[in-house]
């Protein structure tokens, strides 16, 4: 069967992510395509998809005027494995406040079993880059690029912690999820991408 991930691209750094997918497929030797995702028909025949970063609160506006949004979902719970990176994380997670403005009350997937804090680590401005050390990807650190980045603040009993900055988690798996509070897409690093083609896709 040939590998097509999807790539939710109703905003945000779509492109960034259709490369790292392009670059991680290569080097693991898998032959598969790269669709971008804008409404529930292309949610179809999908082997896995990626949130990209962005703003989460307009990604679920969108995506919550269609049916997309409740066929993801279902799509997710059915077992689909999905990537968030920082909005995308925000999307899948269960519960979220913003640093600032506490409860927007955005449109979330509930499908992660976190709560996250918006915005924690500051305005656009405020950008950092950090090394970290993601367990799963052995010990060479990993270029960890944090933009309007959102922190987990609780986290259930069935979600892992594979990474943490200033003791905070920011990369938490929990079964067919992975999500990171960064962005993957723009490290040059295509490792995170590349484990979950090897980890999830199965
Ligand atoms: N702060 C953004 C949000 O809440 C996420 C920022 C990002 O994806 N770089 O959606």
């Amino acid at each position: 069967m040939t590998i097509t991930i999807g790539v939710l691209g109703l905003q945000g750094d779509l492109e960034e992510h259709v490369s790292a997918w392009k670059q991680a497929l290569e080097e693991c030797n898998s032959s598969g395509n790269v669709r971008v995702v804008k409404k529930k028909e292309d949610l179809g025949s999908l082997s896995a998809i990626s949130l990209p970063g962005g703003e989460s609160t307009v990604m679920g506006g969108l995506a919550s005027r269609s049916e997309l949004f409740s066929e993801l979902k279902e799509r997710i719970l059915d077992g689909l494995p999905v990537l968030g990176t920082c909005a995308g994380m925000i999307l899948l997670s269960k519960g979220s406040r913003d640093r600032v403005v506490t409860d927007k009350k955005q449109p979330l997937l509930g499908v992660l079993d976190v709560e996250v804090e918006r915005n924690h680590y500051g305005r656009q401005g405020e950008s950092f880059e950090k090394m970290i050390s993601i367990s799963v990807l052995g010990p060479e650190p990993y270029r960890g690029v944090f933009i309007r980045a959102p922190v987990v603040r609780k986290i259930g009993d069935g979600v892992k912690s594979l990474a943490e900055l200033d003791g905070e988690p920011v990369c938490v798996s929990q079964g067919n999820l992975l999500a990171t509070s960064f962005h993957p897409e723009l490290s040059g690093d295509d490792r995170l991408h590349s484990y979950f083609l090897r980890e999830y896709l199965k």
